[in-house]
Formats: structure tokens, sequence, C-alpha cells
């Protein structure tokens, strides 16, 4: 293994907090307590309850690469991935004031020892509970050119507290305490629930927003374990910042995970933001190639697609799982009452759950202990008590005369729904609805078109009222998005298109049509061939079927989408050009406020809002419908 010099791993004080507070949860302390001064840069003191250290020991803790962690030098494999190199306490000691006190379970007497850039002191005898405080203070006073490095202390007090954060989430059955130039600023009590630890540091006003993920997928050695949770698309961030994923106990930055999880918020926000999610992922960890980094984790899956197809299906399954319509806020109804409080969310998930490093508790994780593992993990899950998250209080919706919302002229771009629900199923557009994805007969439910742009429906709560251009919009993005193949592995296809005896035309402007070539590929996939026919003329020669059966002008299309890319180039990744571009094509196709639907129409499209996922937002991240339930109901109404 690789020596690194003595100070690398040192970055900032966040690296030394990092480095104590491993050093203590791996103690096996039940509490730690956290003092920052000036963001850690005069000091950081970490305290722990934890085995202590032996006085004889004391002047190996501060050399480097002496580390009590290691049984046998071979075991690379464990040391790489819980970061034992036993060298950081030397290194932090070698640019800055440390100062040790120590006192092991069932000795009456505590040690110190202390060390300035370099240079140890003899023991001393301290006082000191059972436990080890490691103070650590004027951080680089000895490497002035390192401290430039270092930002605001309110900087690097945040950095901190990611670190304290982060190693929070992954231990939940650890108190952790800590405080900033006297105040505390943090307080999380012991043997919380993974659960209940995460709604604590994420934030308790966040709680009705969680929903819970778990995906257990176990195949002798080669299984994934994700517990976690994820957050309603309303509470998505600009930054990726509320983003926790912990791989065998220990944060982790991965590209595929983020992708993973953006992939399973598509078309539920906006791009550009960011799902609050925070993941716990357990793999065999032969089953990971873990690269030692000194700040966060980076680590290389040997099997990427696997861990991808897992996280998005986890977290899509916990969003569809959730009823993500939207409820009428009581006071958007006018109704002058409190709405009833929200029930306390319960995360039941068992002390501690996942249990961290339990895969590699014996040092070498076989695929028995695997197994033993999972087994273990299964049993708690049963146990589990599902949150219980209500969705009331979602951003308002909709005002109180929204639904005497004026007409829109009915005469919108003639593509009322002729074509509507009547075609074969391989069209794909609003399919005559098969009998056997109806509800069960008697329980079809009652709807009203109004306005010709709402689509009114009884449902068990109370009434659904739908935007039927968002809904419709929904479901041509899923059917165009299932046909390309997008969001699955391995999924590249392209849209079945017609060819036509005589090319569509548009009048085009030079420096637009010139934009052609750069998107030769996009257009090949979605099916649509398209070439300049003059230095001002568009000709489309072959259109993707589903579009032309919902009657869209190929001409007009292609030429807007050679318009878009020129006022603003579309993402360079395929897939995320894809997704603006089918976006365009769903509005497109879909159904206008205006349009006057036939009853087995709206029967088609409501049948379809069951089959698509999670219908209740469009790709814009608006919702396609709302419900005030009936208790609402009565409330307007003074029954109750
Ligand atoms: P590593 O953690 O990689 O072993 P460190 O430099 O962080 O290396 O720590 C060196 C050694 O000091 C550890 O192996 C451990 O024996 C001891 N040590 C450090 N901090 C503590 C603590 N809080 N409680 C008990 N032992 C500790
Ligand atoms: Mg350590």
């Amino acid at each position: 293994m690789n020596q690194i010099a003595a100070g690398e791993v040192i970055e900032r004080p966040a690296s030394v907090v990092k480095e104590l507070v491993e050093n203590a949860i791996d103690a096996g302390s039940t509490k730690i307590s956290v003092e920052l001064g000036v963001g850690g840069l005069d000091l950081v003191r970490v305290r722990d309850d934890g085995c202590g250290i032996p006085e004889g020991q004391l002047p190996l803790a501060l050399a480097a690469h002496a580390t009590s962690k290691v049984a046998e030098a071979a075991d690379l494999d464990r040391i790489a991935t819980l970061g034992f190199r036993g060298e950081a306490i030397a290194s932090i000691a070698s640019v800055a004031r440390v100062r040790i006190r120590s006192r092991v379970a069932g000795s009456d007497a505590a040690f110190e020892i202390a060390c300035e850039g370099g240079d140890e002191s003899p023991i001393k005898p301290a006082a000191h509970p059972v436990g080890t405080t490691v103070e650590v203070r004027t951080l680089f006073f000895n490497t002035p050119a390192r401290r430039k490095f270092v930002r605001t202390p309110n900087t690097e007090k945040a950095r901190c507290m990611d670190w304290v954060r982060d190693l929070a989430l992954a231990h939940p059955g650890i108190g952790f305490a800590v405080s900033h130039d006297g105040k505390p600023i943090l307080d999380l009590p012991p043997n919380q629930t993974a659960g209940d630890r995460a709604v604590a540091v994420l934030g308790p006003e966040l709680a009705p927003e969680l929903l819970e993920v778990s995906v257990d997928r176990f195949d002798d050695a080669r299984g994934i374990l994700i517990w976690g949770l994820v957050g309603r698309p309303a509470i998505a961030r600009p930054t990726a910042k509320a983003q926790h994923v912990f791989l065998n106990g220990r944060a982790v930055r991965d590209k595929t995970i983020q992708h993973a999880i953006r992939e399973a918020y598509r078309g539920l926000i906006e791009p550009g933001r960011h799902p609050t999610a925070l993941l716990m992922i357990e793999m065999a960890p032969d089953a990971v190639d873990v690269n030692v980094h000194p700040a966060k984790l980076e680590v290389r899956f040997r099997d990427q697609s696997m861990v991808h197809g897992a996280v998005t299906r986890g977290v899509r399954d916990a969003l569809q799982r959730a009823d993500l319509t939207r409820p009428v806020a009581d006071t958007q109804l006018g109704a002058g009452r409190a709405s009833t409080p929200r029930p306390p969310l319960e995360l039941d998930f068992g002390p501690g759950t996942p249990q961290q490093h339990r895969l590699s508790a014996d040092g070498r994780a076989s695929a028995q202990a695997f197994a033993e593992h999972v087994r273990a993990l299964r049993d708690e899950a049963e146990r589990a008590v599902r949150p219980v998250v209500t969705a009331e209080e979602l951003a308002p919706v909709v005002s109180d005369n929204s639904v005497l919302i004026e007409n829109r002229s009915s005469a919108s771009s003639g593509l009322s729904g002729s074509s509507f629900g009547s075609s074969s199923g391989a069209s794909g557009e609003i399919e005559a609805t098969p009998e056997a994805s109806l509800p069960p007969a008697g329980s079809r439910s009652r709807f009203t078109q109004i306005h010709d742009s709402y689509i009114v429906v009884e449902d068990e709560q109370g009434m659904l009222i739908i935007d039927q251009h968002a809904l419709h919009e929904r479901v041509m993005f899923e059917t165009l998005s299932a046909r390309l193949g997008l969001g699955f592995e391995n999924g590249s296809k392209s849209l079945e298109s017609q060819r036509f005896l005589t090319p569509a035309t548009a009048d085009v402007e030079p420096e637009v049509l010139a934009g052609l070539d750069g998107v030769a590929s996009l257009l090949a996939r979605l099916g649509i061939e398209a070439a300049a026919l003059g230095p001002r003329s568009l000709g489309v020669h072959a259109f993707p079927t589903l579009l032309i059966e919902r009657k869209v002008e190929p001409g007009a299309f292609v030429s807007e989408l050679l318009a878009k890319a020129h006022s603003e180039p579309l993402p360079p990744n395929e897939e995320a050009a894809l997704h603006e571009v089918l976006d365009m094509m769903s509005c497109k196709a879909a159904v206008k406020a205006g349009d006057r639907l036939s009853e087995g129409e709206i029967e088609a499209l409501l049948a379809q809002r069951h089959l698509v996922e999670r219908s209740a937002a469009c790709p814009h991240g608006r919702p396609t419908s709302v419900r005030v339930s009936l208790t609402q109901l009565e409330r307007l109404f003074e029954r109750r």
C-alpha cells in the first residue's frame, strides 16, 4: 500500500472531524461529542465513551502506520473498504497540536499524551472517564501555506457538519452532540432507528414528504440491499446536497447511483432540480472496487447496470406506491376550519437498521455472511412499520375558482379526439381499453367532462379533478419513452415511423436549418428523416406513426425542434436530449384543453391513468390531478 505523505490527507478541519469521529465509532462508542472552535480551525475536540487506548499504546496511536485495526497485513480488501490506514492521527499531529486523553474499561487510571509538530511529550497521568478525547488545536499552525486553502470559519464549519451528518446517518445507534464556539448545534440521541435518525438529520419538517425505499435483491453473493428515504417531488432542491448515499456503511459519491436516482424521478421534477434522497446500500464487498480516497469514498461497481437498475426501480417503486395526487388544501377551499393535524411519522425499522458493517464484521464477507446478513435485515423489515405519510399541505395547486376556469377556444389546432381511442393497440395512442385493465365491474367510477378541459371523477376518497391535457401528455410521454426503451437497462430502440411519398415541408431560417446535422442522430432515433430541400426549406421524409395518428404536423414539429435547439442547445447526453424532445412531442400529441371528449375517450384516458406511472404529475412537474376528499366536502357544507 502506498505511503501517503504525512499531512496529505488533512486538507481542512472537516478531514480532522471525519478521522476522529471514525476512530470513535470504531472504538465502539455509544455517544460521541464534537466541539468545534472557529470552524474547527482553532479547535476540534472529539470525546467518546469507547474502548479507550491502553497507556502503552498511546505513542503508537500517534505513529504513522500503526493501526490496531488490522489483524493481518494481507487483509487489504478490508483495509481498503473501511479505510484503516493507521496514519490519520500521525498526519494530524504533523500539522497541529494534538492531545489524547484516554482510559480503558476496567482501569481506574487515565493517561494523556501530547504532540506538537511531530514532537511527542512523555505520557502523563490524567483525569478522564472510560473512553477517549482527542483534541486538535491550531490546525496548520506550522504550515501557513496550507491555511491559504482554508475558507471562512463558516464554510469550514459547514463542511465539518456535512461529515458529522453523514457519519450520524450511517450509525443511528450512536448518539452525537456537536457544539460550535460553545453553542450546541446538533444533538442526536443514541439508539435511534434508521428512520428516526434520517428524519432527525434531514429535518423533522420533511418527515411527511419522505417515502420509504426498500430493495432486497439477493441471489447468492451477488445481491444488493437498499433501504432509504426519498423525498416527494415537491421538495426537490436546486443542488444535490440533500442526497446521501452510503455503501456498506460509508458515505460514497457515485455517478451511477446519482444518475439512477435522477432516472427514477424522470418526469416528476424539472430537469436541473435534485431529489432529496437517503440511500443505504449493502453489497458484498467483493462486488465493489473501492478506491481509497481521503475524502468521500469513490467506488466502482463490478456490475454497474445491476446497481443502476436496482436503485432506479427501488426509488420508482417508492414513488409509485405513494399517492402523489395533490390534495386541495382546506384553506384553498375557503373552509375556515383548521385542517386535521398530520399524523406523526412512524418510521420504525428496528434499532440501527440497517446495521452497517455486518457484511464485513468478520473481516471478509463470505457469501454465507452475506446471506445471514440479508436474512437478518429481512426479519427486521418484516417487523418494520411502514411510514405513515400524508400528502396534506403540499404546495397549493388550485385556487378557489380554478374549477370555473374559462373555456379556452375549442378550435385548438384541430387535434380534437377524432382518432382518439379508436385505433389499434399498436398505434400506442390512448388505446381502446382492454377489458382486463379496467377496474372490476361495478366499481367503474362515474365521471364527467367540464368546460371541455377537465374531467371530474368520483373515487373512493372523494373526487378527482383531472387536467385532461396534462394527463394525456403524461400518457404520451410514458408511451413514447417505453417505446424508446428509456429508463431500462440496455434500452435503445427507435420509434416506429412512416415514410411519405412526398415530403412534408416547412420554411426555416437558414441559420436554424444549419442545425439539422447536429440533431441527425437524435432524429434517427425518433424515426424522423429530414433534409434541407433548399437554403430555407425543410423537408420531412419520415415521421413517427404515433405522432401522425395524433395529427402532429411533421414540418412544423421538426422546424420547431430545430428552432429550439438553435436558441438553446440540447443537452449533450443523448438520453437527456431525448427526454426534452419527448416532452415536446407529448405536449403536441396530447389532447388540448378545449377538446371535447367522448365518453369512450374519457374512459380510455382514465384507464390509462392507472396504467401510466406516477400519473399525478405531468412531465413538467405540474400536477395532472387534484383530489378533494369527502371529508373536505363535508366540511365545506358544514356537515362536520
Ligand atoms: P486507524 O484508524 O486507521 O487505525 P488512526 O491514526 O486513525 O489509524 O488511529 C491510530 C490508532 O489509534 C487506531 O488504530 C486505534 O488503535 C487508536 N485510536 C485512535 N482513536 C481512538 C479512539 N477514539 N478510541 C480508541 N482507540 C483509538
Ligand atoms: Mg482512523
